[in-house]
């Protein structure tokens, strides 16, 4: 009969315990998110792929073709080329591809780059199924970005 009182206790306290934990949970803020459904603010410091800034002034981005990014590069994941043309300083760049796949993100071209045209996006959905799929074509995104 004891036992019976001791184990209907145990049982009813574990209950208090709980729901005291379901309770404690229900208000405590959400930082989780319902991805893909949902999408998270991404931190400024994040760093993605590499990425052609579009300026505001121009609507697009300043590359001059100097190449220097292509150089510094230590894994040589980027190609740059361009031609020369009318009434534009330096070269018109027409190639600026990445090859993610072999990126460090070690920021070496970001910080050569004279024009500031080259910094990290904030692109989080990088997943692919071939090698090929982490092949960028810079000029390309750059030109759909809003
Ligand atoms: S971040 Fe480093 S490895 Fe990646 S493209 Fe730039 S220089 Fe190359
Ligand atoms: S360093 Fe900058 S300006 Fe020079 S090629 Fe690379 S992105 Fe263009």
């Amino acid at each position: 009969m004891k036992s019976y009182f001791s184990e209907l206790f145990t049982g009813g306290w574990s209950l208090i315990v709980g729901l005291k934990i379901t309770l404690k949970a229900l208000f405590t803020p959400i930082v989780t998110v319902q991805y893909p459904r949902e999408k998270s603010v991404i931190t400024p410091n994040y760093r993605g792929h590499i990425d052609l800034v579009k300026f505001e002034d121009t609507g697009t981005h300043k590359c001059i073709t100097c190449g220097s990014c292509m150089r510094d590069c230590p894994s040589d994941c980027i190609v740059v080329d361009g031609e020369k043309r009318e009434g534009v300083k330096g070269k018109f760049c027409t190639v600026f591809t990445l090859d993610f796949a072999k990126c460090s993100l070690c920021g070496a071209c970001v910080e050569v780059c004279p024009t500031k045209t080259l910094d990290y996006s904030d692109e989080y959905e990088l997943a692919g199924f071939a090698r090929g799929d982490f092949q960028y074509d810079l000029l390309k995104r750059v030109e759909e970005r809003e």
